[in-house]
């Protein structure tokens, strides 16, 4: 998916037991709440592969 503010691609990262989306523009970092409700099919996808992580 990409940022809401620039447009840019979004990158799943992950910190220790967090998962946030990091935007490859502007750096900005979403927590996956922030922007659960825009999620595409692929970033998911990947988010599936960290079902044990808690979602902060
Ligand atoms: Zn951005």
């Amino acid at each position: 998916m990409n940022c809401p503010k620039c447009k840019e691609k979004l990158e799943v990262l992950r910190q220790c037991r967090r998962i946030r989306l990091r935007c490859t523009g502007c750096s900005h970092e979403y927590q996956i709440h922030e922007v659960a409700s825009d999620l595409d099919r692929e970033t998911e996808a990947i988010l599936e592969r960290y079902t044990a992580i808690i979602y902060d």
